[in-house]
């Protein structure tokens, strides 16, 4: 019988096996079967079904119930005991109601009545493969579906991103489990808990931003950057404190219907967070850098001049002052050439911490390079309020510092300029600063100094300077100039000072405070005055022997030459050539130097002046030198501070300090000459007072060599000098 009207097999392939006890009944089947594009096998009787049952898998038995031995219930038992996965169809001659209900509660799939239509057989093992089919299919499904969740779960999971979700209102639905690695919490503790709960509350309106704007597609919150609480620390960074982590984020708005993004469709925000805390430390660290001095942690230049600015902006505004200071260290070459660079580094950081422990809120500290530093004072009303700022620092830096056991002394020269006056620009105020702290420095150090516009200054920098110095000297562009030091007894010049000048080729004679800092700074000063000492020698010898008058020559020394080893034997030769006698020689030293290294200095002067050289205390007054401390040194010249002879006025001026030094010569038996002499008031006062000898622009300038000879040539003063003495009022 062939059924050519159904030639496909339902299920090509299918497992089909055949039960009978009776081997004919088992073959017509088998024909059946196979006329129907099926290939099955064979079981004759209970006994083989069971053993072929057991070695392989069927989608459908074809089974005989009643059977000698082992019957069709007993194999229907032992599939379902075994836990065989097919579908048994009952074919059986036992109409019986009990035996097919039996039957199909033993798990039988379906039930055929011997004899048989071939047409309802077939239909009935087709319906159960098709269920196979299906069956096997779902299963395939199921499978897949569970490996592509899987994976996805572990995509989510493993993912180096923060993944979240967040409801309509705000609060978590999702997170993976990056939570736990990246911020400390578990996934407990934050669902349903609130987005804001989760944010640095210096972030909370970026995240109110990022959330409730509910963008979606190019309109979604990407790279927004913020913090998130974290419980885990942090390695011990250097800049940044905080425990909380910077994440970059997305946030898209989820919607039921994505065709339809309305208030109402709004589910909720899915988004990622990315750990970008070492960036941002990174940035921090660049940022740092870029604003701040390494060493001292101070603020550089660059962030000085930002809050200069910003200061100058904020003083114009509200009509106010402002100061700027430019500090230089006074003896911290000298640290970093003896005791080393890593001493010197950490004697700038004790330096600036004793400098901000002077500050209020408000100022700022800067280091501009070097030993140099600059203060900001954004909030001054007065001079007077700089001025007690300048020598709180002066004094905190007078005491010593104690690094490894040195004994370190470093002394400021503190240059100030004040908004407006000094300047108008941030550029303007340092610059004059500077100018005014090279002031300070060209006079002895250790002291503060207002700017004022009669400073002038030739070059735009110290690297300019000292370039073009060094080509000077070689280039034998260094003069020295003269002035007379002029006895008020006689009225005759008794010596001259020798002053260095620089014969500039375009800028014209060059006055030392313009270079001398630099030259100390850089070490040429001693080249400047061994140059300056060898030429005056020359000079004054000369005139002597061409009987100009018997003049001595005043030197002045610099803090390094006199420090130099070699001094005193450097010194004599220089003289010894020169053919001049040491007696006629006077050594100017300032009241700082002095004070600077005394016990290496003491001894120097002291055979210097057995060598029958005298020696002056230069810029008296301006030093905090006291009786008993000057009379350690072999001094016999009282140099009379400009400062002090320009207080003596014709009005009631205040010029007690000048009587002071009087005094305090006559003490020590010194003789006391007078610098910066300009007018006939300074002069009477000075005489009337017992000062022997004086110098200053009332008599000459310092001059060139040939102009100073026809001085001596003259060499009259007596009209000044001899005049009746007047009252003066002091
Ligand atoms: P100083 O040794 O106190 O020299 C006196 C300064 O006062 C000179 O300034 C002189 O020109 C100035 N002066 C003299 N009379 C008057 C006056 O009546 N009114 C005013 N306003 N000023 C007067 P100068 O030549 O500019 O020198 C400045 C300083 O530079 C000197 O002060 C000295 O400390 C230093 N200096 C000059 N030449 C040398 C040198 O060869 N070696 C060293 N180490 N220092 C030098
Ligand atoms: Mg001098
Ligand atoms: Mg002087």
């Amino acid at each position: 019988m062939l059924h050519a009207d159904n030639p496909e097999p339902v299920l090509p392939g299918a497992r089909i096996l055949l039960v009978d006890d009776k081997p004919e009944l088992l073959t017509s089947l088998h024909e059946l079967v196979s006329l129907h594009g099926y290939q099955a096998e064979k079981a004759l009787g209970g006994q083989a079904a069971m053993e072929i049952l057991q070695e392989k898998p069927f989608d459908v038995v074809l089974l005989d119930l009643i059977m000698p031995g082992i019957s069709g219930h007993d194999i229907l038992d032992f599939v379902s005991r075994e836990q065989l996965d097919c579908k048994i169809i009952v074919v059986s001659g036992d109409g019986s109601f009990s035996g097919v209900r039996h039957a199909l509660h033993c798990g039988a799939f379906d039930f055929v009545k011997k004899p048989y239509a071939a047409d309802e057989l077939i239909s009935t093992m087709e319906t159960a493969l098709r269920q196979c089919q299906l069956e096997s299919e779902n299963q395939k499904m199921e499978l897949q579906l569970k490996e592509s969740e899987s994976l996805h779960r572990f995509i989510v999971n493993s993912s180096p991103d923060l993944v979240y979700m967040l409801d309509r209102n705000g609060c978590f639905t999702f997170v993976n489990d990056r939570i736990d690695t990246l911020l400390g919490f578990t996934r407990d503790d934050l669902i349903g808990k609130h987005y804001t709960e989760l944010v640095d509350d210096d972030d909370l309106e970026v995240a109110h931003n990022t959330f409730n704007e509910r963008r979606t597609g190019d309109r979604a919150a990407h790279n927004v950057e913020m913090r998130l609480k974290s419980r885990l620390t942090r390695r011990g960074s250097r800049f940044l404190h905080s425990q909380n982590i910077w994440v970059e984020l997305t946030a898209e708005g989820v919607y039921s219907d994505p065709r339809e993004r309305t208030r109402d469709n709004f589910v909720g925000t899915y988004g990622t967070a990315r750990d970008i805390s070492e960036r941002r430390e990174q940035e921090q660290v660049i940022n740092f850098q870029a604003y701040h001095d390494l060493l001292t942690h101070l603020p550089n230049r660059a962030l000085l001049k930002d809050r200069l600015n910003l200061g100058i902006a904020q003083a114009r505004r509200n009509k106010r002052k402002l100061a700027v200071m430019f500090l230089d260290l006074d003896r911290f070459k000298l640290v970093n050439d003896t005791l080393g660079h890593s001493m010197g580094d950490r004697l700038l950081k004790a330096v600036a911490n004793r400098l901000q422990s002077c500050l209020r809120r408000g100022d700022t500290l800067s280091r501009f390079g070097g030993d140099e530093f600059t203060l900001l004072l954004p909030e001054v009303r007065t001079r007077d309020d700089v001025v007690v700022i300048a020598s709180k620092i002066l004094d905190r830096l007078n005491s010593p510092f104690v690094i490894d056991g040195h004994e370190l002394f470093v002394g400021a020269s503190i240059g100030i300029a004040m908004y407006p006056e000094a300047g108008d620009t941030g550029e303007a105020l340092i610059q004059n600063s500077d100018i005014a702290m090279y002031h300070i420095k060209g006079r002895g150090k250790n002291g503060y100094q207002f700017f004022s516009d009669e400073m002038q200054y030739k070059f735009s920098t110290r690297l300019t300077t000292e370039r073009e110095l060094r080509n000077g000297l070689s280039q034998g562009e260094l003069r020295v100039y003269y002035q007379p030091q002029v006895s008020l007894s006689t009225g005759q010049i008794t010596g001259v000072e020798a002053l260095v000048r620089w014969q500039h080729p375009t800028r014209g004679v060059v006055e030392p405070i313009e270079f001398l800092p630099v030259a100390e700074e850089t070490g040429l000063i001693t080249r400047i005055d061994e140059f300056v000492q060898q030429q005056a020698f020359k000079d004054v010898a000369e005139w002597r022997r061409a009987g100009l008058g018997d003049i001595h020559v005043s030197v002045n020394l610099s803090t390094t030459q006199l420090e130099q080893d070699s001094f005193v034997e450097r010194f004599t030769s220089s003289l010894e050539a020169s053919g001049l006698e040491p007696s006629s020689v006077k050594l100017e030293i300032t009241e700082h130097t002095l004070m600077q290294d005394m016990e290496v200095i003491i001894p120097k002067l002291k055979e210097m002046r057995k060598r029958g050289l005298s020696i002056a205390v230069d810029d008296f007054g301006t030093g905090y030198s006291s009786l008993s401390y000057l009379q350690q040194f072999p001094i016999s010249t009282l140099k009379v501070d400009r400062s002090f002879v320009g207080d003596i006025r014709a009005d009631n001026s205040d010029a007690s300090i000048i009587n002071a030094i009087v005094a305090m010569a006559r003490g020590l038996n010194l003789e006391l000459i007078a610098e910066g002499v300009e007018n006939r008031t300074q002069l009477r006062y000075l005489r009337s007072h017992g000062c022997s000898e004086a110098q200053g622009f009332i008599f000459s300038k310092a001059v060139p060599a040939k102009e100073v000879i026809e001085l001596l040539r003259n060499n009259s003063f007596d009209e000044l000098i001899l005049e009746e003495p007047e009252n003066v009022v002091v």
